[in-house]
């Protein structure tokens, strides 16, 4: 897949046999049934989708990777020879096919327009990139300027940027560009709107909704497996032409639908007089709308247990189903608040003990005091995915621990997690830069991007930009040490 094409035949049997899979591992009752297609389960799970991969765009990404190589390693051998025999008066972005092409380089072609689309300009001067046709912006999905003005024909992209300092000009900025260009706007977003593909005002309320339940993985599957009409309700089954009787195989009066055999079924309904007392369960309604109000009027904890208990209720179905076992509805219910009290006691043990009162030598994180006469600052980043925002917090204190000063910075833009913390790293030095404090302990937790900064690699993606600017911002410190503090710290000691 790295150098080959591969045929879409061949995807297409790999992205069967893992949809075979997925769902005959989850019911023995209708092994051989895909109860829904591919694309569906591929797309996001914001979007009502399982998070799959597109295989045949998952290829040509991989082909991308060996185009990228072309492009940032022309020197080495295979870069050579590739250019000498395919594209020698050009660059491979506008490379052609050529008369004889061998079947890796026609492969590895296929990928020339996901890297044009892909490829960005980095800002150095700024002087050889013109502000039109020419991908320079940080959105991912569309770096070209969208503004369509006479006056930015011919102009460069230096002339937006404020003489002698690597800064935007922003009055010039705002009277130039819309909105969407000045940066303000999230890629994402935009990226939905233009395509007009996913439904947002619909449907992704509730998969967001679903996904963001702290409940185990396996109640909120079977929650999305309702929603997207994949149960295997006898209903559901009829509909799928197998040939079994539509009654509900619990109470034996009415037809199994979705929302009979999770809400109205008697059993259920009692089980739904427990937890949602006096509400919800007199109704008539299909399982996504009674859900959706659910989640709706529901507090985010009182989402986790109904969700909960809507998997015990259908265990409890397929044990007396396939194990002829009948489930009282008192244990119906307890066995569900039991099962997420378990599941958040294990989720939440890491995070309890960095809170504790610290005894010393029992392994829990606590604040680590510098050497005297230095300086510490703690660097965390946060990102705010409902807001389209990453935001950073710095705090230095002295040797005693007493605050010296904190500051917070939120960047209207949302990038990666690992990218937010190597800004906040760059914030932070910026910071201390600025304060001119002696010597100073700068403690970060992510690894992996101390990591980056000692390394000496040349990086050109977004994240290794913002690398280079801490970079050059230690260049200008007198003395640097790096020391690991434990798994989760790292410190860089700077005078
Ligand atoms: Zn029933």
């Amino acid at each position: 897949m790295n150098v080959f094409l591969l045929p879409v035949e061949v995807t297409r049997d790999i992205e069967k046999s893992i949809a075979k899979f997925w769902w005959s591992s989850s019911q023995s009752s209708s092994s051989k049934i895909n109860w829904m297609s591919w694309e569906r389960m591929a797309k996001h799970k914001t979007a009502g989708g399982m998070g799959f991969r597109n295989f045949r765009d998952f290829n040509i990404a991989m082909l991308g990777k060996q185009g990228w190589r072309f492009i940032i390693n022309p020197n080495n051998l295979v870069s050579r020879l590739y250019k000498a025999k395919y594209f020698a008066d050009s660059d491979f972005i506008h490379a052609k096919i050529g008369n004889s092409p061998s079947f890796i380089w026609r492969s590895i072609i296929q990928a020339k327009q996901l890297l044009r689309e892909g490829i960005r300009w980095r800002i150095g001067r700024g002087d050889s990139i013109q502000v039109m046709n020419q991908p320079w912006l940080m959105e991912e999905d569309n770096p070209f300027i969208t503004t369509n003005s006479q006056s930015l024909e011919g102009r460069t992209v230096d002339s937006f940027l404020v003489t002698g300092i690597r800064q935007w000009d922003v009055n010039q900025i705002q009277e130039h560009f819309n909105t969407r260009d000045q940066g303000f706007k999230s890629a994402y977003r935009y990226l939905q709107l233009q395509k007009g593909q996913w439904n947002i005002e619909d449907n992704s309320s509730i998969w967001n909704k679903l996904w963001r339940i702290k409940a185990p993985p396996k109640s909120l599957n079977l929650v999305w497996r309702a929603l997207s009409q994949c149960l295997p309700t006898m209903s559901q089954l009829q509909s799928k032409h197998v040939p079994v009787q539509s009654t509900c195989p619990v109470c034996k009066s009415e037809a199994e639908t979705i929302m009979h055999s999770l809400v109205n079924c008697p059993i259920a309904r009692q089980c739904w007089f427990m937890v949602l007392p006096g509400q919800y369960w007199d109704v008539n309604m299909e399982f996504t709308g009674w859900i959706k109000m659910v989640f709706e009027l529901e507090s985010k904890s009182k989402c986790a247990e109904v969700v909960m208990v809507c998997w015990t209720i259908w265990r409890a179905r397929n044990d007396l189903v396939w194990n002829q076992k009948y489930t009282r509805v008192t244990r119906i219910v307890a066995e569900a608040k039991q099962h997420l009290t378990q599941w958040n006691f294990a989720q939440n043990r890491l995070s309890w003990a960095s809170l504790q009162l610290s005894v010393e030598g029992d392994g829990a994180v606590v604040w680590v005091r510098p050497v005297t006469n230095t300086v510490k600052v703690s660097v965390d980043a946060a990102v705010f995915e409902d807001r389209d925002a990453v935001g950073f917090g710095l705090i230095a204190r002295d040797s005693d621990g007493m605050l010296i000063a904190a500051k917070s910075i939120v960047h209207p833009h949302l990038v990666s997690p690992v990218t937010a913390e190597a800004m906040a790293v760059k914030e932070a030095l910026s910071w201390i830069d600025e304060m001119q404090w002696a010597t100073v302990a700068l403690e970060s937790d992510c690894l992996v991007v101390i990591q980056a900064i000692r390394s000496s690699a040349p990086m050109r993606s977004h994240f290794g930009v913002i690398i280079e600017e801490c970079r050059s911002f230690l260049a200008r410190f007198h003395k640097v040490f790096y020391f690991l503090l434990n798994d989760l710290r790292i410190w860089l000691l700077i005078s």
